[in-house]
């Protein structure tokens, strides 16, 4: 079997990743099951590079195989914020509440046609010989006025996806029906296309 860690600690991730890249003969280990080492500091400025910063850390630790994934949401009216540091927008990292009221206040006076933002997910894989594979995947919407749903995580409630015609959150949906449109799922299958 050939091991392949997930450098993330977010369960959700790892099913996510188990599912869609279901190649024969590949072993999934999540960081839980490796050795424990000290997590990197990920300042890199973009996605991708931090993404590179946790998957080259996990392969340079373990000696196998590592897929990280880095993302977050990018929104138009606010030059691409929150970006890179969208898990820490309101200070506190993880703080998906003050991150979602601090989204709705820099966005009062933005009018609905403005509100356009997309969600980007980059992984990077690296195999065990070293060589490096990156892919990454997007997902269009806007930001709501207000939170709806109780599913997802992050910023779903407040995200309205142009493929549910602004109709419904992400946080108003099944996982599978995310994973079918979402940024980490498009990424996730352009990886296993290049992978294959
Ligand atoms: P990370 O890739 O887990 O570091 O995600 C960074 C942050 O981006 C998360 O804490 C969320 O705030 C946001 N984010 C990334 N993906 C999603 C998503 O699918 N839904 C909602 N928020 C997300």
């Amino acid at each position: 079997m050939k091991k392949v860690v997930i450098a993330t600690n977010n369960a959700h991730k790892v099913e996510e990743i188990r599912t869609a890249l279901d190649f024969e003969g590949w072993e999934f280990l999540t960081l839980s099951q490796c050795e424990p080492y000290a997590e990197p500091a990920e300042d890199a400025d973009t996605f991708e590079g931090n993404a590179r910063i946790k998957a080259r850390a996990a392969f340079e630790h373990t000696g196998y195989a590592a897929l990280a994934d880095d993302s977050g949401l990018a929104v138009d009216a606010l030059g691409g914020a929150p970006g890179v540091f969208s898990a820490r927008y309101a200070g506190v990292h993880g703080d998906d509440a003050a991150n979602n009221e601090k989204l709705l206040c820099e966005l009062a006076d933005v009018a609905d046609a403005d509100r356009t933002a997309r969600f980007v997910c980059s992984l990077v894989f690296i195999d065990d010989d070293g060589e490096e594979t990156c892919a990454s995947g997007t997902i269009e919407g806007r930001i709501a006025h207000g939170l709806s749903g109780e599913g997802g995580f992050g910023y779903d409630p407040l995200f309205l996806p142009d493929a549910f015609a602004g109709e419904k959150s992400l946080a108003e949906v099944t996982q599978d029906e995310k994973n079918a449109i979402s940024h980490r799922g498009n990424a996730l299958r352009a990886l296993k296309a290049k992978l294959s």
